[in-house]
């Protein structure tokens, strides 16, 4: 069954031919931001499997540093997916309806994280990036 999101509106719907893959939770400084929020909560997607359903026109960009960028709601201001030149490169898993079939495999950035945020017990979690992708 295809996964499919929406924005909080509801205006913008899109579907996914295919699974997530690359769960994931950021705690950086900048992730905040751009989530509202304590941390990320993205997975990855292949392009072509991803498809917009309805209200494309509504999307709005931002497009920040080394051609990632992210598509946000213009009229409800959720952000439903990031974009590599261009590209949608995964979507942010708020706006996932019911269960898309993955769970978050790591927390990343923690060293980094709110002061205000308690992490959970048990949670797989990197004081920076995960090791395969650092020196
Ligand atoms: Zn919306
Ligand atoms: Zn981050």
């Amino acid at each position: 069954m295809a996964i499919t999101g929406e924005c909080f509106c509801g205006e913008i719907r899109y579907r996914i031919e295919g699974k997530l893959r690359d769960a994931r939770s950021c705690h950086c400084s900048r992730c905040r931001k751009v989530f509202s929020a304590q941390a990320s909560a993205y997975a990855e997607v292949e392009p072509g499997q991803f498809h917009w359903e309805a209200g494309e026109e509504l999307l709005t960009r931002y497009v920040g540093q080394q051609g990632f960028g992210l598509q946000f709601c213009s009229r409800c201001g959720s952000t439903l997916c990031g974009t590599f030149n261009g590209q949608v490169h995964g979507v942010t898993l708020g706006c996932v309806n019911g269960d898309p079939d993955i769970e978050i495999g790591m927390h990343i950035y923690v060293g980094s994280k709110a002061k205000w945020e308690r992490m959970p017990e048990g949670v797989v979690q990197f004081e920076e990036g995960p090791p395969s992708s650092s020196e």
